[in-house]
């Protein structure tokens, strides 16, 4: 039996495989794609602190050799259920495992235009995250995608830092709080694209603009990048049966990472939280991983030792 199994290889999985292998747990990491998660998908990242630059894949491997090297067991394989009981198991396509306590960082994917070569303009004109990608795009045009919460104030941001933002929506009017639709308004450098959508990419090896269709036609528009805004998915669906969820599809768990389920917890962008970056992932997995190691060496103890 494990001490801890940890459900996802990525920023917030790791992280907690190696707190927990220092304190000398036994782990096993169960990731159903490739290491490193998200971040993988990215060319440069400037906002981690200590690393000025550094490649998305570079980050993953370095985290992924040093859980390796602390002694954690990393298996390819997708958790398809998780159950509780006297011990907790862990359901894959492949197997399945005990343990006594579950972390699960299994992150979430955002939402894709569906739109012919857009995985391969990823990182090379297409970002799915204005905060890490903004900086590349200084002084030059660029379009938000979508018309919620996260559009509308990805525009705000990017106002502050590109030439002109196209703000493309498919509805007849924006939607959303009063506050930031009128700072929305004020920005002279946005322009907001009513009732289209983005029916091509247009690039020259990167990106140079988007082709675009409302009511009118089609139309062309020259931007260096795009933002897709249009929502994200966390991958939390195969543990409904018994964690609770927000509407959204998001875990519900306190700042402690615990869920509704002791000896389960709950680590980076998978979870209800404000910011999901690599900071705000890692920081997760930290607490997380303390908080599995607490509950073993005290709540588990005193149920089965
Ligand atoms: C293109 C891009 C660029 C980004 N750039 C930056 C940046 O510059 N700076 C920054 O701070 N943040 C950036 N981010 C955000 C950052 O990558 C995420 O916040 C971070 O990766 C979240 O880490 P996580 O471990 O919670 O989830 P993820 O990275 O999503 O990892 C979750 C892992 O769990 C696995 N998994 C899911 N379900 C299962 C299952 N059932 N069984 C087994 N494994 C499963 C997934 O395959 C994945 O590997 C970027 C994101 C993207 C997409």
């Amino acid at each position: 039996m494990y001490d801890i199994i940890i459900v996802g290889a990525g920023p917030a999985g790791l992280t907690s495989a190696i707190y927990a292998c220092r304190a000398k747990k036994n782990v096993l990491v169960l990731e159903a794609n490739t290491y490193g998660g998200q971040i993988v998908n990215t060319s440069d990242i400037e906002n981690y602190p200590v690393e000025e630059h550094i490649s998305g894949f570079d980050f993953a491997t370095k985290l992924y050799n040093q859980t390796k090297n602390l002694g954690a067991e990393i298996k390819f394989e997708k958790v398809v259920e998780i159950k509780d009981g006297s011990f907790k198991e862990v359901i894959t396509t492949k197997d399945s495992y005990k343990c006594k306590a579950i972390i699960l960082a299994t992150g979430a994917e955002n939402r894709r235009l569906n739109i012919v070569e857009e995985a391969d303009y990823i990182g090379r004109g297409i970002s799915y995250c204005a905060t890490c990608d903004g900086n590349f795009y200084k002084g030059k045009d660029v379009a938000v995608i979508g018309s919620g919460k996260t559009a509308l104030e990805d525009a705000i941001y990017l106002s502050g830092i590109c030439n002109t933002v196209y703000l493309i929506h498919k509805e007849s009017e924006l939607d959303g709080d009063e506050n930031v639709l009128s700072l929305i308004k004020e920005k002279n450098n946005i322009n907001i694209i009513h009732n289209s959508s983005v029916t091509k990419l247009i690039a020259d090896d990167v990106l140079i603009g988007i082709e675009i269709k409302s009511k009118d036609g089609l139309k062309i528009i020259d931007v260096d990048g795009v933002f897709v805004a249009i929502g994200r998915v966390p991958e939390n669906e195969n543990f409904r049966k018994i964690i609770n969820l927000n509407e959204k599809g998001y875990i519900i768990s306190a700042e402690n990472c615990h869920t509704n389920i002791s000896g389960i917890f709950a680590a980076g962008d998978n979870r209800v939280k404000s910011l999901r970056q690599l900071v705000t992932a890692t920081n997760d997995g930290a607490i997380a991983a303390v908080e599995a190691i607490k509950y073993i060496n005290k709540e588990w103890r005193d149920k089965n030792v």
